[in-house]
């Protein structure tokens, strides 16, 4: 029993950052407006979120552990349509069955909050406690019981990266969300949550990229379009700055990234791959649903329209600009 739990755990929690991600969305899923990560060696000793988010009553927090105990939404198709991040109910099962887990957590009107303890899969301590409202996840020695697993995990350095880079688009798909990222108790990142796009690629990128920037705004066809490309200045030699996220999801595209490179090319010699950071929002009908929801990769149902929508959008912004 341990094991399969352990096995079906590897593939939703492969390393730290997956469950950085994971807990990461259960906090936006709670509506939180601030959200604090802090980890160490690279997310390997410890993984601390913190937001503010709904909490979880007393009596839903020991089912929030048993795998495939969602609240929210059940299929791929309800993934894609939905605001909602979760769906499949098991990343808080399949976390605790991996590392030393505890989470503190109060609802708005309980007087108190829990606090609950779970090792392996294992619950350990549950008791009532005085704190803020929101949820607290500390999660600690993550594969301590899994060795494969841990001697598969790169570097802290490396895993830390990955980390840094997820919280990163989270903060770029989510400028509404104050987030901070702690790495080995230095503040790395901190975004206001003001809602407002450019302050957090300027937390992110700084002053020479916000200060080169040419906005997009438009509705087309097929999708809506709101963000920034960047002047050729601050274009590099690959894709490694091009963000963009569709319904609110960094999910990759081949299409896009075509459509997006094209409507470039005319204003840019040197540079194929412009900086971006793009919100995408296409109606799930468009959206082929016969994908895998970890790969991270999308395909249309109208791959051409969309690819044109999307090229019409940003060509139509550089356009009579100055660079
Ligand atoms: P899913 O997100 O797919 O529903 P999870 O295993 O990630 O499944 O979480 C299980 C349940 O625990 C969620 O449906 C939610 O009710 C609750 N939950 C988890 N994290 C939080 C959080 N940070 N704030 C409030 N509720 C949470
Ligand atoms: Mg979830």
């Amino acid at each position: 029993q341990d094991t399969i739990n352990q096995i079906a755990a590897g593939e939703v929690v492969e390393r730290p950052m997956a469950v950085v991600k994971e807990l990461i969305e259960n906090a936006i899923d709670a509506k939180a407006s601030a959200v604090t990560v802090e980890i160490a060696d690279g997310g390997k000793a410890l993984i601390r979120i913190t937001d503010n988010g709904s909490g979880i009553a007393a009596d839903d927090i020991e089912l929030a552990f048993l795998p495939h105990a969602t609240s929210k939404i059940q299929n791929v198709e309800d993934l894609l349509a939905v605001s909602s991040l979760g769906f499949r109910g098991e990343a808080l099962a399949s976390i605790a069955a991996v590392s030393q887990l505890e989470m503190v957590t109060k609802t708005r009107d309980a007087l108190m909050g829990t606090r609950y303890r779970i090792e392996g899969g294992d619950k350990k301590e549950i008791e009532n406690v005085g704190c803020p409202d929101g949820t607290t996840f500390l999660v600690r020695n993550l594969f301590y019981n899994t060795p494969a697993r841990l001697k598969f995990l790169k570097t802290s350095q490396t895993e830390a990266g990955y980390i840094s880079g997820l919280v990163e688009r989270m903060a770029l798909s989510h400028p509404d969300i104050a987030f901070r990222f702690i790495n080995q108790k230095q503040n790395r990142l901190s975004t206001s949550g003001n809602g407002n796009l450019k302050d957090v690629i300027y937390h992110i990128y700084g002053r020479e990229v916000t200060s080169n920037l040419i906005e997009v705004q438009s509705r087309e066809v097929f999708c809506t379009l709101s963000g920034y490309i960047g002047k050729p200045v601050i274009s590099r030699g690959n894709r490694g700055m091009m963000n963009y996220f569709i319904n609110g999801r960094y999910i990759k595209s081949p299409i896009i990234h075509r459509a997006i490179e094209e409507a470039y090319a005319p204003y840019s010699m040197q540079h194929r791959y412009p900086f971006t950071v793009l919100h995408i929002q296409i109606d799930a009908k468009y959206i082929d649903v016969n994908v895998h929801p970890q790969k991270m990769e999308l395909r249309f149902n109208n791959e051409k329209e969309v690819f044109q929508s999307i090229y019409h959008g940003i060509s139509e912004a550089l356009r009579h600009r100055e660079f």
